[in-house]
């Protein structure tokens, strides 16, 4: 059955400034309650006008994004798909489309950790309600989590699930997508030294004149403020992954939104893993990870992949650095300096 794709939304959406430099300043703006996170837009303008309305094309396009993906709405192109897929291949949005070919890569590099299909599955959980799946939900439910049940043909651009039950759910790589569009945003519309960040996924252009930004990762097992680390970064992107975010404890068991495809129960390996890369829809679909394989194989995974940097905090609060964030190798060699 065709799937009548959802008005094709570009991340850069066109709009006119009138540039007219009266001071220069930092802008930020709040927001909550898109994709169930917090949202955070910063940068550097001359023209407050023109910087508010970039803002809110940014915005714009993360609600878009909620629309289209999030499987708490039924009317969403994901629902959609998951109701209607495993009757026969179902054409897609591109842009969904593409997700799901970067989503099924991370599978592949992840030796299977990171699966969007967890959801058929994950969607018996409900931490809020703290309501779980007993053993034998659980058992009938798995044969249906493998990221190989998604079938997708660039060709007619359509997705197809192999059988019944399959659900996908993007909860672990749409924030950062987000977050890679909010910046294409930003780019289109000229800036050039700017933070974004939906939840635990952000990415940054540019630095602070000279400075990096500095980007905080929480100490699991304290309040929000408290840091392990603090990261400086400049063009570059950061997620953190915890199983803080979204949890019950249950009879000294604590029961957390990242599932371990191979067996539907809570992957419970790491406290936190935090990844940097150069875009956040790779660290994103890069966090989850961790807390699958534990921090001794993710860490072998991540220490294999060129273009990313890895932090992870162990069951027993030690926390464990990849290759390339250790001293001496990181550095890179002295430039030219201009006096
Ligand atoms: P946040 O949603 O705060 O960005 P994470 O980046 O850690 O948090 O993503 C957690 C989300 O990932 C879960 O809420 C769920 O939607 C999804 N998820 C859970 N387990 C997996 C998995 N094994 N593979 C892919 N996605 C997962
Ligand atoms: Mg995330």
């Amino acid at each position: 059955m065709k799937f009548k794709a959802l008005a094709t939304f570009a991340c850069i959406s066109a709009f006119a400034t009138a540039a007219f430099p009266a001071h220069a300043e930092w802008i930020t703006r709040v927001t909550d309650g898109i994709m169930g996170t917090r949202i955070t837009v910063e940068l550097w303008t001359e023209d407050k006008a023109s910087a508010e309305a970039a803002i809110d094309a940014v915005l714009d396009g993360m609600r878009h994004i909620d629309e289209s993906m999030s499987t708490y709405k039924p009317t969403s192109e994901v629902s959609q798909v998951n109701a209607r897929a495993a009757d026969g291949p179902m054409m897609i949005s591109k842009e969904l489309f593409n997700l799901l070919i970067k989503a099924k890569e991370y599978s592949v590099i992840t030796d299977g950790a990171f699966d969007i299909t967890y959801a058929s599955v994950g969607y018996l959980y409900n931490f809020p309600k703290h309501v779980r799946p007993n053993e034998m939900q659980i058992a009938k439910a798995l044969p249906a989590v493998d990221y190989r049940h998604v079938i997708l043909d660039p060709k007619s651009q359509t997705v197809q699930f192999t059988q019944k039950g399959v659900r996908i759910d993007l909860g672990g790589i749409a924030k950062g997508y987000s977050v890679d569009c909010g910046i294409d945003v930003l780019k289109a519309h000229g800036f050039t030294r700017a933070y974004v960040s939906a939840g635990g996924d952000s990415r940054i252009i540019g630095d602070r004149f000279g400075k990096p930004w500095m980007v905080g990762i929480r100490d699991p097992r304290k309040g929000e403020g408290e840091l392990i680390a603090s990261v400086p970064l400049v063009d570059a992107a950061i997620s953190t992954s915890g199983d803080y975010e979204r949890f019950f404890d249950e009879g000294g068991v604590r029961y957390h939104h990242i599932i371990d495809p191979r067996t539907g129960h809570s992957a419970s390996k790491v406290r936190s893993a935090t990844i940097i890369g150069p875009y956040a829809t790779r660290t994103d679909g890069l966090s989850k990870t961790a807390f699958v394989l534990g921090p001794e194989k993710a860490m072998e995974i991540y220490n294999r992949i060129d273009d990313i940097d890895a932090i992870i905090v162990k069951l027993d609060g030690t926390v464990i650095y990849s290759k390339g964030m250790q001293r001496g190798k990181a550095t890179p060699p002295p430039g030219p300096s201009p006096q």
